[in-house]
């Protein structure tokens, strides 16, 4: 690895680093009903007309608006139509036919008036009017959404529920979509313990395995984890090269300075090219990232649960997204004013967990949580985003105007 790929780069830098080095997933076709989560790999359009029939908008009455250009008109009623069925007969003159909404107009008619603006005769054989009617009333014309053929979904686009009913809508049962790229996850340290375990004398609970593992999934991937790897060459390399058979690969710890930080070395080992490894976020340093010839994606985040959080959503998670054809997906950056205070931000930005909320006036508050640092997980418990304070901002006071990003519904 060069000098260069050792200094500390901006977030944005590395960010364009691991967008540019992203390969694509293959290709599948599935079933619609499994596609929450995935992302198009094909164009959807409506296969027919949408609505594919003239429908009544309203329970009430199909009728020939010119037999009811004033209010009073009597009409004969002729048939019964409802969702599902058609009419049997054409509405002439003077006739009228029951409908139901979503029923097919039947041909002749050209309005529908809603059944509280009629009055029954008593035999039931008629109704009289009390409101005109005019062509086109209650009617929502064939191909009135959008014709057979248009694109209603683009590639690229991520199936949210949403998506999902339209792509319904529109026909597609199957749909072709980018895999769920597969991730490894390796924890590293001698310190670490699982989290069923009590820990002893130096040891921690490993947490980031179930943190990032969460992560993962919630970006729709599919994580196989690689458990827990010592601080030494030999062990390191046995599981990172597991790892490597995957898409990524998310390695927490071992990546800094210090004397039993092999990781960078192991890698470098293994075949990955490492693009960089210092990023001027804080916290979250040490951040490397690399790829394989074949393709595969290696984030080196720092042990520390919040430095790695930090790294997992500036670069793992774009990088998902770009996977699977979903460019720019980097998180958004808005505006909302601070409860608490906050301190300068030096050469690094700074990212601090908040609780983010609407108040009642609608506008955002960025409540900076109490945290002891980026080894202490707990502040997270409460929070939905962070603080982001780019280089070199001033400190901020109760009130001012921070940047924040979100990181979950609100
Ligand atoms: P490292 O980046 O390997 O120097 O780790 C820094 C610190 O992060 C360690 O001293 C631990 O306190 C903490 N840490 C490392 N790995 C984990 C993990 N898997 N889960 C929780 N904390 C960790
Ligand atoms: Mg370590």
């Amino acid at each position: 690895m060069s000098e260069s790929k050792q200094s500390l780069i901006s977030v944005a830098n590395a960010q364009r680093i691991v967008l540019d080095h992203v390969q694509l997933v293959a290709v599948e076709s599935t079933d619609l009903m499994q596609a929450l989560g995935l992302t198009l790999a094909e164009e959807i359009s409506c296969d027919i007309d949408m609505p594919p029939f003239d429908k009544a908008m309203m329970d009430g009455f199909a009728l020939r608006s010119a037999d009811a250009t004033a209010p009073g008109a009597t009409l004969r009623v002729i048939d019964h139509v409802a969702a599902g069925s058609s009419a049997d007969v054409p509405v002439e003159a003077g006739a009228a036919v029951r409908i139901n909404t979503g029923a097919p107009v039947p041909s002749g008619a050209d309005a529908v008036i809603r059944i509280e603006d009629t009055q029954w005769s008593d035999d039931g054989g008629s109704i009289a009017l009390k409101v005109a009617a005019s062509a086109g009333k209650n009617i929502c014309d064939r191909a009135d959404y959008l014709a057979a053929g248009t694109v209603v979904l683009s590639k690229g686009m991520r199936l949210g529920p949403s998506q999902i009913a339209v792509a319904a809508a529109a026909g597609a049962s199957q749909v072709s979509v980018y895999k769920r790229p597969v991730f490894a996850v390796l924890a590293t340290g001698n310190e670490l313990v699982d989290i069923d375990q009590i820990p002893t004398g130096a040891q921690i609970r490993n947490s980031n395995t179930p943190m990032l593992a969460a992560l993962l999934s919630d970006d729709g991937v599919d994580v196989v984890s690689l458990g827990i790897a010592p601080d030494d060459v030999a062990g390191l390399t046995k599981c990172i090269q597991y790892g490597l058979e995957c898409d990524g690969l998310c390695i927490s710890g071992g990546v800094s300075m210090g004397a039993y930080d092999f990781v960078p070395e192991v890698l470098t080992k293994c075949g990955v090219e490492v693009h960089f490894h210092k990023m001027a976020a804080k916290p979250g340093k040490p951040t490397l990232f690399g790829t394989t010839e074949k393709g595969t994606c290696v984030f080196g985040l720092p042990g520390n649960p919040i430095s790695a959080m930090v790294g997992y959503w500036l670069l793992v998670r774009p990088a998902i997204a770009a996977m699977q054809g979903r460019t720019g997906e980097v998180p958004k950056m808005i505006e909302a004013r601070l409860i608490g205070n906050q301190k300068q931000a030096g050469d690094r930005a700074s990212y601090w967990p908040a609780s983010i909320e609407a108040d009642e006036g609608g506008r955002l508050t960025a409540s900076a949580l109490s945290w002891r640092g980026s080894g202490d997980p707990f502040g997270m418990g409460s929070a939905n985003g962070w603080i982001v304070r780019p280089t070199g901002s001033p400190a901020a006071t109760d009130g001012d105007v921070v940047q924040v990003i979100i990181l979950e519904r609100i």
